[in-house]
């Protein structure tokens, strides 16, 4: 850059343009520990278990009403296992508002279906309805594990988890021969594989029983009830799902990225609670939101169009004799999500003046939605001002964009509904390749640099 243009133009380079190797070497080691937590936590309720965990052992504390509250105290509001608020309490009145972190813990994947299993012609097959927005020839030809919860007619709930294990068995959704698929590659992408195809198999020998109708169902739920003992009634009341079976891996050469399912969007929460964990004891209260349904559009008890954050900031507005009013509008909220970076092999949906890249640093969005920015929020002006002086200040190297061209798509967070409760949001995260694949793309670099922006919002 000329003298005059770094006077007067924004420099744009990408992290590792200006090596330094302190900083690559945090990158890496936060990167172990982002790879270490998503270990089995690929639905919303073990990543919430795992974050009650994580927060116990900081000194968490469950909130019970009644209980007395004070400035340095730490506690959390779990919201049935699948959403969760994390607050610690500042030095400043509750009435200044707090500073809050909101990601969501849902990811897209493939729920079964509440009469899940049917034995047909050989095999057992287990049916699926998806969940989110996914492109479905991605969910063939992969090892995919069955996760979640069954609750008996006991009141007691099943925690089943098949396929994350090194030496477990996986199941998988079959696809058809590239020798028999003519008709098939001549269907648009959407059509080739359809809704009412994504049945995985579950099991091909037949329980050993000669009066037996369904043989090799029996023997299925025989083997299910073995390790569970539960039976196929039991699947009707269940939260189970179909997640790739695999862990976060390191991508390239150099390691310098991670793939893996369902960081969209817990690289966001996962960063934001370390985040929380780590940053020093501040004025403003820090509050770390996990949601659920964000996937779906955040409808539901646990999804960010209910009351839950509401409920719980009137709870502390009740402890502390303020006005919920007053929490809301003076709070500020960094909606954590992921959004598309720039990618060489679609470059035609990019503009690349305005699309996050990977190691460009975390990534900010002042508004999304589609068709003119249609059902979205948007950050003011002074709002972006402050974060880009609290950004350049503190180190953290920050990009900013869009997703896509205009008109090109569109896509929606929960920016909308915090703000609609009359706080000041923006969106930010790490951008991503592959979004909503079974092996989704984020770089170490914008890993480390959305945690460091987390933490120094909630002062370093
Ligand atoms: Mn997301
Ligand atoms: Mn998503």
């Amino acid at each position: 850059m000329s003298a005059k243009e770094q006077e007067l133009l924004m420099k744009k380079e990408l992290g590792y343009d200006s090596f330094d190797s302190d900083l690559t070497k945090n990158v890496m080691d936060f990167a172990e520990l982002y790879k270490d937590f998503m270990v089995n936590t690929f639905t919303e309720r073990t990543f919430v278990a795992k974050s009650v965990q994580l927060l116990e052992e900081n000194g968490y504390k469950k909130y019970e009403r009644g209980m007395s509250l004070n400035s340095g105290d730490k506690i959390y509001f779990p919201n049935r296992g699948r959403a969760l608020i994390a607050v610690e309490i500042g030095t400043e009145s509750l009435g200044s508002g707090v500073n809050l972190v909101g990601s969501h813990v849902d990811s897209p994947k493939l729920d079964l279906k509440p009469v899940p299993l049917m034995e047909a012609d050989g095999c057992m097959l287990i049916k699926t309805h998806y969940y989110g927005g996914i492109k479905k020839y991605n969910w063939t030809a992969i090892p995919l594990a069955l996760i979640g919860t069954v609750a008996l007619k006991t009141g007691e709930t099943v925690d089943v988890s098949i396929g994350l294990d090194e030496q477990d068995t996986v199941f998988t959704i079959s696809d058809l021969l590239p020798h028999l698929a003519s008709k098939q590659m001549q269907k648009k992408m959407s059509e080739g594989i359809t809704g009412e195809q994504l049945n995985a198999v579950g099991a091909t020998i037949p329980f050993d029983d000669e009066d037996a109708k369904e043989k090799i169902k029996l023997n299925f739920i025989y083997l299910l009830n073995e390790k569970y003992n539960i039976t196929e009634a039991d699947l009707i009341s269940a939260d189970l799902c179909l997640v790739p079976a695999f862990k976060l891996k390191d991508v390239g050469l150099d390691r310098s990225l991670l793939g893996g399912y369902g960081q969209d969007d817990r690289v966001c929460a996962y960063t934001s609670l370390k985040a929380l964990l780590d940053s020093k004891p501040s004025d403003k209260t820090k509050v770390v939101l996990f949601s659920d349904r964000e996937e779906v559009g955040s409808m539901g008890n646990t999804g960010m169009e209910s009351k839950f954050l509401e409920n719980t900031l009137e709870e502390l507005a009740d402890c502390f004799g303020v006005k919920l009013r007053d929490i809301l509008t003076n709070t500020v909220c960094l909606s954590s999500d992921v959004c598309a970076a720039y990618d060489p092999n679609y470059a035609e949906v990019f503009e690349k003046n305005n699309t996050p890249f990977l190691n460009g640093g975390v990534a900010f969005m002042k508004y999304t939605g589609a068709r003119g920015k249609s059902g979205s929020s948007e950050a003011s002006a002074e709002l972006v001002s402050k974060i880009r002086a609290m950004l350049d200040d503190n180190d953290v190297k920050w990009q900013i964009g869009e997703l896509g061209k205009v008109d090109e798509g569109g896509g929606g967070t929960i920016a909308q509904m915090v703000a609609n409760l009359g706080a000041d949001v923006i969106d930010c995260g790490v951008p991503l390749w592959s979004m909503h694949s079974p092996f989704e793309i984020s770089s170490k670099y914008d890993v480390y640099m959305a945690y460091k922006a987390y933490k120094v919002f909630f002062g370093a």
